[in-house]
C-alpha cells in the first residue's frame, strides 16, 4: 500500500522525543514543525505551512497536514509550542533533551502536548498502512505554534484559512492532556465561558467628619458588589458545574483615613456554564447593579463563550476507543481552563482527549512510554470507528 520512498508507520515515542528537542517556547518554532512535517510527509501527508503575523504580536509558524481527499474529514488539532522550562535546576534532565528514563519520556511538552501529536501522527500512519491511502476519507492535522501565547496568529486564522479553502471538517479531536490521573479517565466535551468585569463607582469626595457633604464611593461599591455575590448565579446544568463570580480585586488607593473617597474600583471574573451567554450575563450584571442604584461604570470582556459538544457525537466515539484499550470508560467533563477547542467548536463537533496532565507546565514534565503506545492505539481506534460509520 505504501508508495515508493515511504517509510513504515511512525514511532510515537521517537517522534515526540525529536519534537521535544526543538525548544519551541512560544512564539519560537525552533524547527519543531519541520520535524513534524517531515514525519507526516514520509507517510503520505501533504503539508501546508501557514505563517501568520499581525502588528503588535509575534509572527507564528503553523502547519496544516492532510491525507486522502473527499469523504468524511477527521481533524486532529494541537500545538507544538510549549511554555518555558522555568528553573532549569528543578529538572532532573535537560528539559529539551527528549530523554527516555525508566519507562518515561521526559521533557517540556511531553504531556502538553508534543506527546499527543506524535501519538496521533503514529496512529494515522498505522491506520493508513492497514487501510491504504484510498480509504475513502480525509485525515488532517491542524497544528499551531501559538496556543500557550496570545493565540492571535494561530488556530483562529487557520480556521479562517480552512473555510476560505472550502475545507469542511466533520469532527475534531484536540490532543490536550485531558486525563486527570490515568490515561482514559477524562474526555473534555466543552468548557465554561469566561468574562472579566471592571466596575468603577463615582461618588463625591469629602471629609469623613462631614459625610452629608459627600457621597462615599467605597460604600456604594460595597453595596454593588454585595448584590453581585448575594446569590449563586445558578446551580449548574446537566454537563456543567455551577457558574461562579469571583471578585479578584477592590481598589480605592486612599492613604488618608479622614478622606471620603470619590471613586472606587473592583474587578471580577465569571466562569459561566451553558445556561448563560456573555451577552445574557452582561444584561444580568447591569440589571443587578441598576437595582442597587447610583452612578457606576461597567466594562466587561468576554474571553470565551461556553460550549458543549453533546456527548453522542465525537465524544462517544473516543470513549468507545478508549474503553477498548484501557478497560474503563472515560468521564465526560467540562472543567478546567480554555483551549483552542473553543474556536474549533464553530466549525464541527469537537472533543479534547490526550495524555495525563499531572506534570504539564511543571519541572520534569513526563509521560509513561506505555501511555503513548496506548494513546496511539486509542487514536487509531477513533479513526477506525469514524471511517467505518
Ligand atoms: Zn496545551
Amino acid at each position: 500500500m505504501m508508495a515508493a520512498g515511504m517509510t513504515g508507520p511512525l514511532d510515537p515515542v521517537g517522534l515526540a522525543a525529536d519534537l521535544i528537542r526543538r525548544p519551541s517556547v512560544t512564539p519560537a518554532d525552533a524547527g519543531a514543525l519541520d520535524v513534524l512535517a517531515g514525519a507526516l510527509e514520509s507517510v503520505g501527508f501533504t503539508c501546508t505551512r501557514l505563517p501568520f503575523s499581525e502588528a503588535g504580536t509575534p509572527d507564528i509558524a503553523n502547519l496544516f497536514a492532510k491525507l486522502g481527499g473527499g469523504g468524511r474529514h477527521f481533524c486532529f488539532a494541537g500545538h507544538t509550542d510549549v511554555v518555558p522550562a522555568g528553573d532549569a535546576s528543578a529538572w532532573s534532565v535537560d528539559p529539551f533533551g527528549g530523554v527516555v528514563r525508566d519507562g518515561w519520556l521526559l521533557g517540556r511538552g511531553a504531556a502538553d502536548m508534543k506527546g499527543a501529536i506524535a501519538c496521533f501522527a503514529a496512529a494515522a500512519s498505522r491506520f493508513v498502512a492497514a487501510r491504504g491511502a484510498d480509504f475513502g476519507g480525509t485525515i488532517s492535522l491542524l497544528i499551531t505554534g501559538d496556543e500557550e501565547g496570545p493565540a492571535i496568529n494561530g488556530t483562529v486564522k487557520m480556521l479562517d484559512w480552512l473555510q476560505a479553502q472550502g475545507e469542511k471538517l466533520d469532527a475534531c479531536v484536540v490532543g490536550e492532556p485531558t486525563n486527570a490521573r490515568q490515561l482514559g479517565d477524562m474526555i473534555k466535551v466543552g468548557r465554561r465561558g469566561s468574562m472579566t468585569g471592571h466596575l468603577t463607582v463615582h461618588g463625591i469626595g469629602g471629609h469623613t467628619a462631614y459625610p452629608h457633604l459627600a457621597d462615599n464611593a467605597a460604600h456604594r461599591l460595597v453595596q454593588l458588589l454585595s448584590a453581585l455575590i448575594a446569590a449563586p448565579l445558578d446551580a449548574g446544568t446537566e454537563h456543567f458545574q455551577a457558574s461562579t463570580l469571583q471578585i479578584s480585586t477592590i481598589d480605592i488607593g486612599n492613604p488618608a483615613t479622614n478622606v471620603i473617597p470619590a471613586a472606587a474600583r473592583a474587578s471580577f471574573n465569571i466562569r459561566f456554564n451553558d445556561g448563560w451567554s456573555g451577552a445574557k450575563l452582561d444584561r444580568w450584571l447591569r440589571r443587578t447593579l441598576d437595582a442597587v442604584g447610583g452612578r457606576y461604570e461597567l466594562e466587561v470582556r468576554i474571553s470565551g463563550e461556553s460550549f458543549l459538544t453533546p456527548p453522542g457525537a465525537i465524544a462517544a466515539l473516543i470513549a468507545d476507543a478508549a474503553e477498548a484499550v484501557t478497560g474503563h470508560r472515560p468521564e465526560f467533563s467540562t472543567t478546567g481552563g480554555t483551549s483552542d477547542a473553543r474556536f474549533i467548536n464553530r466549525l464541527c463537533p469537537v472533543a479534547e482527549f490526550g495524555l495525563v496532565g499531572l506534570t504539564m507546565h511543571k519541572a520534569d514534565e513526563a509521560v509513561p512510554v506505555a501511555d503513548m503506545e496506548a494513546l496511539t492505539r486509542i487514536y487509531q481506534g477513533v479513526l477506525e470507528r469514524f471511517f467505518s460509520a
